[in-house]
């Protein structure tokens, strides 16, 4: 179902009037994890200002360290809600169980972590809903496993898959993981699906975020995800690849010089 060669033209996916794969470029903003209420709204408000499609942010958070911070939760998912309200951005967040499903109702993109790309199980189920997925790739995961993980989606009847490469594991350790741009014009071959490219986690580090949005773009991407903390320093979860809601606007005033921004205002 993923495959183009039998669904030859491209996937549009409407979000609250927003079109992820139209021709425009969608960009997704907003901190690794909601962290107060406080915190969310303001960064909303700001991403908002600056043209950002859809507000992100972690409430789950599926850290490498048990002891390092979990994400606040399903209250997290209500500040996001509250930050909603405030800017009208429609919001994208991470599921990481079953369980955690009826919660996300009002969520309108369910994130599949790259932790999660071959958990079949939540796949075959978020395939039974009528909702958004953006799946990220594994971190591990080849371009044909990845398509096979959006297949397990859309086997179900939820043909709603937006595909997202965040960078994959190399023996490069200059950055924290190897954006792979090459899977866009591969991936855009295969598949129908709209992708979406996050640098933040693709290097781990927030000074490269402008050049490799730019160059997403110039790929052919249908979007860019990107990190915005109002205080990196002090940020809970990937500290050092989140960016400024300063220079998140610095960074659309050039992104808009080479795209259309998906926006309703
Ligand atoms: C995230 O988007 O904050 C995240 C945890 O992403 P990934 O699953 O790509 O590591
Ligand atoms: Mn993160």
């Amino acid at each position: 179902k993923a495959n183009r060669l039998f669904h030859p033209d491209d996937t549009i996916i409407e979000v609250n009037g927003r079109k992820v794969g139209e021709g425009t470029i969608s960009i997704i903003a907003g901190p690794c994890s909601v962290e107060s209420e406080e915190q969310i709204v303001s960064i909303a408000k700001s991403v908002k200002q600056s043209g950002a499609t859809f507000l992100r942010g972690g409430a789950f958070k599926p850290r490498s360290s048990p002891y390092a911070f979990q994400g606040m939760g399903y209250e997290g998912l209500e500040l996001l809600k509250i930050a909603r309200k405030a800017t009208g951005l429609p919001i994208v967040s991470e599921l990481m169980s079953l369980e955690q499903l009826p919660a996300f109702e009002d969520v309108d993109i369910i994130q599949v972590g790259a932790r999660n790309m071959q958990n079949f199980i939540l796949l075959r189920e978020l395939g039974k809903i009528d909702k958004p997925i953006l799946l990220k790739r594994g971190l591990c995961a080849t371009m044909q496993e990845f398509l096979m993980s959006a297949e397990y989606i859309m086997k179900e009847g939820n043909d709603k898959v937006i595909l997202c490469e965040r960078g994959i594991r190399t023996f490069e350790t200059a950055t924290r993981n190897t954006l792979d741009l090459s899977c866009v014009p591969v991936l855009k071959k295969k598949s129908h699906l709209p992708i979406i490219i996050d640098p933040s986690h693709g290097t781990g580090l927030s000074w490269t975020v402008e050049a490799l949005s730019k160059a997403a773009i110039a790929v052919g991407a249908d979007g860019v995800m990107i990190e915005v903390h109002n205080n990196p320093e002090e940020a809970l979860c990937d500290g050092a690849q989140s960016i400024t809601p300063t220079q998140f606007d610095s960074i659309m005033k050039t992104l808009k010089k080479y795209a259309e921004i998906e926006n309703k205002v």
